[in-house]
């Protein structure tokens, strides 16, 4: 805001002058007292913001949604009650007269944007997956680039520079989720917000975990693609996507005497990975397609995701889980685990010695056993080999106590009270 802005800071109940023209959630922040030391206010200004544009003027925003929009935002002194207040009240303040925004304008405007070039001036953004596989053949050195919000934190935590860079988000094939009938294939530039979307619309049970993964922005410019292409061992959806038994479409320019064609090859996600950060990708090919089956009778799923913080966090363990029961005994089991290994893995020896077994807690006990043994940790930041070896059983064991129908009390079934009025 102008000069000024700040008078009405702090006073309780005060709306800012009006020369000063707030918008309506700048304003409510204000009122909510939603800021304190200011540090985190212009991003939660910002996120106020989208959710003031998607709700139509901020109409009808319950505490829930308040929550999951502005998940990506942490603060660390005022408290996010005046914040999720603020984030309720805006819809009800006036909108001042040159505060509306001109979507359609600034979309167009965006649009518009060329692309700056790098250093040697290849920056290529093709709209073919033909064109893409071609510009990859050409340039097997370029770095490939979908969300960037990786890649991003290479230039500005490790200043890399990249002289060539192909961007796979203009390749419009890559960006669908197809449906057949026994699997979804989700085209690997596709954001991370509308590959959840789909894994939900499956399999409701994982829209909590969706929604833990990042925060609002980043899943909705992250793609599914580059999450499993990173192949980061605390990356969250290849844990879930190994358990669901997905695969991985890999696609190429194959040179022939007539010119040219695409060819593709197809293997188990967890046969991409070789070692911490490494695939079996070759430098021409390109990930395009995540297969992932569709539900089946008798499966029973779940995925658990243990971080030091609830929101935006990365995983100190991530463990998915995918038995099939048929007449009380365990006829296919897949289990995919994150943190516990140098790569995504899935938990093979579990695996056996669940299947042909009677689904009772003898069988979990010693499943819990095989799986504390099958991954030898390394403690970090995030977590000691003790407490990841530890929850790992545990959680299977959760998993065994929800199959019977507990229902944990868990943070997951927490909600936030609504605002007193
Ligand atoms: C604040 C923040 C929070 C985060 N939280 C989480 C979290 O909770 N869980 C989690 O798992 N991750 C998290 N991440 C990491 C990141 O958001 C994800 O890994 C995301 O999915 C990366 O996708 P992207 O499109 O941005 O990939 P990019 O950064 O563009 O690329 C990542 C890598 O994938 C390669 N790549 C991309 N597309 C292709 C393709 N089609 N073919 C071959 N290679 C390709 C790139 O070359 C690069 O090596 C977080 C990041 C940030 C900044």
């Amino acid at each position: 805001p102008p000069e000024g802005a700040r008078s009405g800071l702090g006073r309780p109940g005060a709306a800012a002058s009006a020369s000063v023209q707030l918008h309506p959630c700048q304003e409510a922040m204000v009122r909510c007292h939603g800021s304190q030391c200011g540090f985190c206010t212009p991003g939660f200004v910002m996120s106020l913001f989208g959710m003031y544009q998607n709700t139509n003027g901020g109409q009808g925003v319950t505490r829930e949604q308040a929550q999951v929009d502005l998940s990506g935002n942490l603060c660390r002194c005022t408290g996010y009650r005046p914040i999720l207040d603020a984030a309720q009240q805006m819809g009800s303040l006036p909108l001042p007269a040159g505060c509306a925004v001109d979507e359609a304008a600034t979309v167009a405007a965006l649009k518009a944007l060329k692309p700056g070039t790098t250093a040697d001036g290849v920056y290529l953004k093709p709209r073919s997956l033909r064109a893409l596989l071609q510009a990859r053949a050409n340039r097997p050195g370029a770095q490939l680039v979908a969300g960037c919000t990786d890649v991003g934190l290479w230039i500005t935590k490790q200043h890399r520079r990249f002289d060539r860079i192909i961007d796979v988000t203009g390749t419009q094939e890559l960006r669908r989720i197809e449906g057949y009938p026994h699997h979804i294939a989700i085209g690997a530039a596709v954001s991370l917000s509308e590959a959840f979307e789909s894994l939900v619309a499956e399999r409701p049970q994982l829209k909590t975990f969706g929604q833990r993964f990042a925060g609002l922005p980043v899943r909705n410019s992250g793609t599914l693609g580059g999450n499993v292409a990173n192949g980061s061992p605390i990356g969250d959806s290849m844990p879930l996507l190994i358990a669901l038994g997905a695969s991985v479409v890999l696609m190429r320019w194959k040179k022939t005497k007539a010119g040219g064609q695409m060819a593709h090859r197809e293997l188990r996600l967890e046969d991409l990975y070789t070692g911490y950060r490494s695939n079996v990708m070759r430098p021409d090919e390109v990930l395009a397609w995540i297969k992932v089956p569709r539900p089946t009778p008798g499966e029973f799923t779940r995925v658990y995701k243990i971080s030091k913080r609830f929101d935006d966090d990365i995983s100190a363990v991530c463990l998915a889980l995918n038995l099939h029961i048929d007449h009380g005994v365990v006829c296919g089991a897949s289990i995919g685990t994150g943190g516990v290994a140098a790569t995504p893995a899935r938990a093979r020896q579990t695996e056996a010695a669940l299947v042909g077994q009677p689904w009772n807690e003898d069988t979990v006990m010693n499943a819990m056993d095989t799986l504390r043994q099958e991954f030898q940790p390394i403690s970090d930041m995030r977590a000691s080999a003790a407490y990841r070896q530890t929850v790992l059983g545990n959680l299977l064991r959760r998993f065994w106590l929800e199959s019977q129908g507990h229902q944990a009390i868990n943070l997951e079934s927490l909600k936030t009270l609504e605002a007193l009025s």
